[in-house]
């Protein structure tokens, strides 16, 4: 487990269920100020994409691209800073002093006097692969188009979406933004890593801000 080995990707598992502990991408508008969570061409009370782009639905100012990446790739740099953090936590559940931050070279064996438990990263490179993962699909004009992506919202919450987008307009909706998704798309696979080389041990992909293992 831990920060070991990737599995490779698991393509059969349902984004839903793969993305289940990941962050949501919170989007401000830039006009209005209001917060709202992005889920791609999706339902929202907040947002909608428009043909030519994602709209506020509050103040329908239109969001440059610009404007929607540049915040995509200021919550990339806050959950890879987080992961470069290096906070550890030991898994001997009576370890007092269990979480710290761990930067230097004594592997994974508790520093707790007499303890022998294993620190594990509490944000492991698998999360921080995940959540990227995660923004990338929120660009992905394939899985937009076929309704693939992780539901923003499920029956019940507070905020879901009073009107619902059909299956045609979400269809027509993906088409017309190939090009505008793809622009957020280039952004996550910047960070991705490089070549494609989608499903490698993270630690080569970040190799070069890994903490102490
Ligand atoms: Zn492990
Ligand atoms: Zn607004
Ligand atoms: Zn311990």
């Amino acid at each position: 487990g831990g920060i070991d080995s990737l599995q490779p990707l698991e393509t059969t598992i349902p984004d839903a269920e793969r993305f289940r502990d990941v962050q949501p991408l919170q989007i401000r508008c830039p006009q209005c100020d209001q917060e709202f969570p992005f889920g791609g061409i999706a339902s929202s009370n907040h947002y909608m994409m428009c043909y030519n782009g994602l709209q506020c639905k509050h103040c329908n100012h239109l969001f440059t691209p610009l404007q929607l990446t540049c915040q995509l790739e200021r919550c990339i740099r806050l959950h890879i800073s987080l992961y470069y953090a290096g906070w550890v936590q030991c898994d001997d559940r009576t370890c007092n002093n269990s979480v710290r931050r761990q930067i230097s070279v004594f592997g994974k064996r508790c520093l707790n006097d007499g303890c022998t438990g294993v620190v594990h990263y509490r944000y492991s490179d698998k999360q921080l692969y995940n959540q990227l993962l995660y923004f990338d699909s929120l660009f992905d004009c394939e899985k937009n188009k076929r309704q693939q992506l992780k539901p923003l919202y499920v029956e019940g919450d507070t905020d879901f979406p009073r009107d619902l987008l059909t299956d045609s307009s979400i269809k027509a909706l993906s088409e017309q933004n190939r090009d505008y998704l793809d622009v957020g798309r280039g952004v996550v696979q910047k960070y991705l890593g490089d070549c494609g080389r989608r499903y490698v041990d993270m630690s080569n992909i970040f190799d070069f801000m890994t903490p102490a293992k």
